[in-house]
């Protein structure tokens, strides 16, 4: 047992909310343990107990409803201590699934464990299905060894469905085709809910430990730096391609069922292969390739699913975007085009896994950033823009909450229009606003004192005209939709800022997980796609409370959401609501020389300087604008550049 892999994996596994199993032979007969532990100590304390024992450990990895697993552990006494369970946790309980495990094992005779020489080889399977993954868009996995094969895990976040059970059961058979070879099988069994996994860290004791098949610790051997969700239409479009129900040629089998002979379609066309069983149906490897003769077995090969279904790939790059579509017609002698797609061609079997990277870092192996040469966009608050460093920084989240009638929509139209007018390109999602109340915002904001007539109107939309970008409503309010539109915004319009507003109004439909995980995980997204592609997100959430002073602690949704943002900004409207009761959080003189202005922004979180205060404005009502000084005048740009006389 190695109590650090364990640890790890407590972590990357999120062990606190699952159940984990022991199985094994106690006394000469079969036992199965289970429990639940509230930290790593207890159930490293509890796996010691059993040390001398033949019991494998193991966990369920995906999400278990935490009421159910509560209940069942609680009626059998198993919190925190291993105990024989009736109720461990089934399919029934699993709520959404976590992990798409993909189980490589070397084929050997059942109950011992694998020699070196077979672990090797299902360890180069596993750097090929990584590759093949990688090249269809997945994100990197969790790498492990279970003691006798190797284990690819897969983040995924999606409801439990009859749709997704056989997605996976599909996903499962394909690379079973695809990669299993006479040595190393492709388990396509482990897809289902309650599947249970090694627990990583103990040891594997099949069979007896020989120093031919030894006992070894499972391991952890990769952890990705950010663990990314796969999205599950990539795993259907692997489906998609390589097992397609073949409408056009059928006949019957014995026993009535409509299938497409292949063994006759081959012989016909006189293609030679060698039959091969493997789990999930049966490969046809193709003595050679029918686009490339050159490509020699075991390069090629045809599959025909348990359900009838079929498949082709070459594993040559110049045969990357043929599927079963243009082997049949290739061999029908219909005149095919080369289908466009699939330009990552992959290299083969020649793939390495990412160089894993070090997990403690000297500080000479850190490369150092200049605070300065971070893009910061500023929001043309003087005082704000001075404690944040000159503005919003690139990579970072912020979130803006204050009470309702607060002025959060006056604050974020100012400082949209005044980073635009700085040349900042900027994308804005309003929930709640239709299209043309946007616009007359804007509109009133930039005019100032200037008249409103249609002329200076479309000056002002002129000014704004690549700078300013209004999402849609009539396209609504769903996350997904909207983030591939945002990603769009960024790569084509090189767009510095987006602004959410509201996390209320967003339909984020992560499946059917708890609201308040929904918000969490969306959110850490948002953080998360802001560094990667260096711009700053502004998040709207509405605080739980309606009365009294707001502070970060009250942000709806999950508790996590302040933490996960960079800043945290709250606006206050200064009333006499503020005034009563500022006293509690401010002294006495602050709150008297900040009932001087008219609202007020709270900086309740800054990660880069971390520095907390209350900053005054001032509210011009004509005009909507919100300014630092009373007596300041503002002037945009399409004031100056129009020649039009200041006002
Ligand atoms: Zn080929």
């Amino acid at each position: 047992m190695n109590r650090d892999v364990i640890n790890k994996c407590w972590n990357v596994f999120g062990l606190q909310k699952t159940e984990i199993r022991g199985i094994g032979v106690l006394n000469g007969s079969k036992k199965i343990v289970s429990a639940w532990f509230s930290s790593v100590g207890n159930l490293i304390t509890e796996l010691e107990r059993y040390e001398a024992d033949s019991m494998q450990w193991y966990f369920v990895f995906n999400g278990v409803n935490p009421y159910n697993l509560e209940a069942k552990m609680c009626n059998n006494q198993c919190i925190n201590k291993f105990n024989s369970t009736k109720h461990s946790i089934s399919d029934s309980d699993i709520e959404f699934r976590r992990w798409i495990m993909i189980d490589i094992d070397p084929k050997r005779k059942s109950g011992v464990s694998s020699s070196d020489e077979e672990l090797a080889l299902a360890n180069k399977v596993s750097e090929c299905i990584y590759q093949f993954l990688s090249n269809n868009g997945f994100p990197r996995p969790v790498l492990a060894m279970s003691g006798s094969g190797y284990h690819l895990m897969y983040p995924c976040c999606v409801a439990v469905s009859e749709e997704s059970d056989v997605m996976i059961k599909d996903f499962l058979s394909v690379l079973s085709m695809l990669f299993s070879s006479p040595e190393v099988e492709i388990d396509t069994v482990v897809h289902n809910r309650a599947r249970l996994t090694k627990l990583y860290g103990t040891t594997a004791k099949k069979g007896s430990n020989t120093p031919e098949r030894p006992h070894r610790d499972s391991v952890i051997k990769y952890i990705p730096n950010v663990l990314k969700n796969v999205d599950f239409r990539l795993v259907k479009a692997v489906v998609d391609k390589y097992m397609i129900k073949e409408t056009k040629y059928s006949e019957f089998d014995n026993y009535g069922r409509k299938i497409f002979d292949v063994e006759k379609f081959l012989n016909v066309h006189g293609v030679g292969y060698k039959k091969r069983d493997v789990k999930g149906g049966y490969k046809y490897v193709l003595n050679e390739c029918v686009f490339n003769p050159e490509h020699k077995s075991p390069d090629s090969a045809v599959f025909v699913y348990d359900d009838g279904r079929l498949g082709f790939k070459c594993f040559h790059n110049s045969c990357s975007s043929y599927h079963w579509k243009e082997f049949r017609e290739r061999l029908e002698g219909v005149k095919i085009q080369k289908p466009v797609g699939d330009s990552k061609a992959y290299s083969e079997f020649k793939q390495i896994l990412p160089k894993q990277e070090a997990t403690w870092l000297r500080l000479s192996d850190i490369n150092s950033v200049n605070s300065d040469d971070i893009l910061h966009i500023p929001t043309n608050f003087r005082v704000l823009d001075n404690c944040l460093n000159g503005g919003l920084a690139a990579g970072g989240l912020s979130i803006l909450t204050g009470s309702n009638g607060c002025g959060k929509t006056v604050w974020l139209n100012n400082m949209i229009l005044n980073a635009c007018d700085k040349g900042y390109k900027i994308g804005l999602w309003s929930g709640e606003m239709q299209n043309w109340r946007i616009k007359n915002w804007f509109h009133i904001i930039a005019r100032g004192a200037q008249a409103d007539t249609e002329e200076i109107n479309d000056l002002i939309d002129k000014s704004l005209e690549d700078k300013l970008f209004v999402y849609n409503n009539n396209y609504g309010n769903n996350w997904q939709e909207l983030f591939s539109h945002i990603r769009l915004l960024v790569e084509k319009e090189k767009a510095h800022l987006i602004v959410l507003d509201n996390l209320a109004c967003m339909n984020i439909n992560h499946n059917n997980i708890d609201k308040y995980e929904q918000q969490s995980l969306f959110v850490k997204d948002l953080a998360e796609y802001a560094k990667q592609s260096a711009i700053h997100i502004v998040l709207v959430a509405h605080p739980r409370k309606s009365y009294g002073i707001v502070r970060k602690e009250d942000i709806s949704g999950s508790y996590d959401l302040s933490n996960m943002a960079d800043n945290v900004f709250i606006l206050h409207k200064v009333n006499e609501d503020f005034k009563k009761n500022a006293k509690d959080f401010w002294k006495k003189s602050d709150v008297e020389f900040y009932s001087s202005f008219n609202s007020l922004i709270e900086i309740a979180k800054n990660r880069d300087k971390g520095e907390e205060r209350l900053i005054g404005l001032f509210y011009e009502s004509y005009s909507k604008r919100l300014k630092c000084d009373y007596a300041e005048i503002i002037h945009y740009s399409w004031e100056l550049k129009n020649g039009l006389k200041i006002l």
